[in-house]
């Protein structure tokens, strides 16, 4: 095979014309390209809703590039995270999980963090992992927010769960989604006073003490802030990392610029920061930087970490979180952050047709 570059492949794969539907397809999409022994292989980052023209344009550069390249093979993948079902899990990480019985069978516990309340964090735990969902992955989510655990009212499920016959606590299940908020074991007028020891205590074992069974991944949707009960999350659950969310308000941004430092004081990775409430669509298309623009990702350049995306202020994400429903969103900004936080994580996995 004659020597030929990655870009000279890329160019020649860019060359190929596509059907009309086959155009969903752009080199964006290319994730990875080895030549390894004369050998090609070409991963293309698909999900659930093109993977099936994506596998056609995959087919189809196999084909174009087999008659213009001399190589022994050439064959493209799909690509769709995960891969052994571990983002970058380090040893410590292993450590913690390994005595911890439920959460064997959790290959990955994203926690979703914010320096601040009220800037969207239980709106983006509960949305993303219905993306995920969307994307055929097994889903948990955790309301770890002990301040105020609106989880329940995100998903309007109410209830104390029940325990099985090993005496672990069942879920609830959201369309899919294995839930469980420490809402549940409260009562509701009970006032939250949680101190350390009882914060340390209640979390882990709710963690633990869930029946999640085989998930691919946990979202746990955290205490806001920089304090006790942060750090007893980060300490106590086999974290993969951390996704920050913040709203572009220079406050909000100081706020996250701490939890940014918190968790990594802890040793916990920071898979990136989500700006919300970026900016308003006004009625004539036009868009309002209300809170100030790119605050996020000039943050996330400071501090040298993945900015994964943002969310605008829209009125249907408030509604459909009132109203308990958050699949009623037709929007699809979530299903956007997802892929941008699965093509920029280290997950990799050959996406099951
Ligand atoms: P946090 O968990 O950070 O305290 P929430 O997720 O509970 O914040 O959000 C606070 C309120 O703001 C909720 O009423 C939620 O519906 C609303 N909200 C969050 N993000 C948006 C958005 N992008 N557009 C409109 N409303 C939003």
């Amino acid at each position: 095979m004659s020597n030929l570059s990655e870009e000279e492949i890329l160019k020649l794969v860019k060359e190929i014309s596509l059907d009309k539907d086959e155009k969903i397809f752009s080199s964006d999409l290319i994730e990875d390209i080895v030549i390894k022994e004369g050998h090609v292989q070409i991963s293309i980052f698909a999900n659930k809703d093109n993977f099936q023209i994506l596998e056609k344009v995959g087919k189809k550069i196999e084909e174009t590039l087999k008659k213009s390249i001399n190589a022994l093979s050439i064959t493209s993948v799909l690509t769709n995270h995960i891969e052994n079902n571990q983002i970058d899990q380090k040893d410590d990480q292993v450590d913690k999980k390994d005595d911890n019985e439920s959460l064997k069978k959790v290959k990955n516990i994203i926690a979703i963090a914010s320096g601040k309340g009220g800037v969207g964090k239980s709106t983006l735990a509960v949305n993303i992992a219905y993306s995920f969902l969307k994307q055929n992955f097994k889903v948990g989510l955790l309301d770890a927010d002990i301040h105020g655990p609106s989880i329940p009212h995100m998903l309007n499920l109410e209830g104390k769960p029940e325990l099985n016959e090993n005496r672990k606590i069942i879920p609830f299940d959201y369309k899919g989604i294995k839930v469980m908020s420490i809402g549940f074991l409260l009562n509701e007028d009970q006032p939250v006073i949680w101190r350390g020891p009882m914060v340390h205590s209640a979390i882990k074992q709710m963690a633990q003490d869930t029946d999640w069974g085989n998930l691919d991944i946990l979202i746990v949707d955290m205490p806001p802030g920089t304090g006790d009960a942060q750090i007893t999350v980060s300490q106590n659950l086999p974290l993969n990392g951390a996704i920050v969310i913040s709203t572009p308000q220079s406050v909000a941004l100081n706020d996250a610029k701490k939890a940014i430092g918190m968790f990594k004081k802890v040793d916990v990775k920071i898979l990136g920061i989500v700006e919300n409430m970026s900016y308003f669509i006004l009625p004539d298309g036009s868009k309002e930087d209300i809170f100030g623009k790119d605050g996020g990702k000039n943050l996330a350049k400071e501090l040298e970490v993945n900015f994964i995306g943002s969310i605008p202020l829209d009125k249907e994400i408030r509604l459909n979180s009132d109203l308990g429903d958050p699949s009623k969103l037709e929007e699809k900004y979530f299903d956007e952050i997802v892929n941008s936080f699965l093509k920029n994580s280290k997950l990799k996995i050959k996406f099951k047709t």
